[in-house]
């Protein structure tokens, strides 16, 4: 996906700006339909070539990828994404490369990059979700990303995980939104950190999180 970002700004092409330091490839970032800094794949996709179940092509619009928060009818049925039209604007070349290195320099310095992590481990927290009692203790840090969200890691903070470990993972002390591998990290133990958090965050904010990451043979 990065070197298409870099492909449409070499084309002064503007829409896909936000992807800028994304990792991973269009075709995941379709599956799930992949966002941040309130853009979505599902935002500049016309239209999809995809594989179902018995290898049938199929084309399908936009509408018909039934996109939604970090998902779409790819994941739902565990389809093929085999390519993608993109509808983009003719933008400025330089300021749509500022703001894609911005994204990049922003999670350089946010995101705990300098180890192993697969990423936000939960989905952020639609507001309407948030209990009333504690909607004024979040309000600041309310974000439309794609839509009104607390960022996870807020009550992750709140919850006093910050740096907690289970064997070699941690909660990262950089964003707490991710567990860092701070080595020989199991699966295990990430598993473990993650059932810790959802139960610690339930307790306290009685918020079920929902996980971004899939996990595999478990
Ligand atoms: C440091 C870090 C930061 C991240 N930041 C973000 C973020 O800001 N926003 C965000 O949305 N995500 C983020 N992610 C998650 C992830 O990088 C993206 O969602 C990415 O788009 C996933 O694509 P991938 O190619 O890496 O998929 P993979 O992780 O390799 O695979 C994910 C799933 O997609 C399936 N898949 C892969 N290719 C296809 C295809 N062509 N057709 C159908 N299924 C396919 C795989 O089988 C798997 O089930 C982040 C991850 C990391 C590690």
């Amino acid at each position: 996906f990065g070197k298409l970002v870099n492909y449409t700004i070499n084309k002064s092409l503007e829409g896909l700006s936000w992807a800028g330091g994304l990792p991973g490839t269009f075709g995941g970032a379709i599956r799930g339909n992949a966002g941040a800094f309130g853009g979505e794949i599902k935002d500049s996709v016309l239209k999809v070539r995809a594989l179902d179940n018995k290898l049938n092509l199929k084309e399908l619009t936009n509408k018909q990828c039934k996109f939604s928060y970090r998902s779409s009818i790819f994941k739902q049925k565990n389809w093929v994404v085999l390519s993608a039209l993109v509808k983009l604007k003719k933008g400025d070349k330089k300021k749509i490369q500022e703001i894609s290195d911005s994204h990049i320099n922003y999670r350089k310095e946010r995101h705990p990059l300098e180890y192993p992590n697969a990423g936000s481990i939960f989905k952020n927290v639609d507001f309407k979700k948030v209990p009333i009692k504690f909607k004024k203790l979040f309000s600041d840090k309310v974000k439309k990303d794609p839509f009104e969200i607390v960022p996870t890691a807020w009550f992750i903070i709140g919850a006093g995980l910050v740096g907690k470990k289970i064997g070699g993972a941690q909660v990262s002390k950089k964003h707490s939104n991710y567990i860092v591998n701070l080595g020989g990290a199991s699966a295990r133990d990430v598993v473990k950190l993650i059932n810790l958090i959802k139960q610690k965050v339930k307790k306290k904010y009685n918020i079920n999180l929902e996980t971004e990451i899939q996990f595999i043979g478990f």
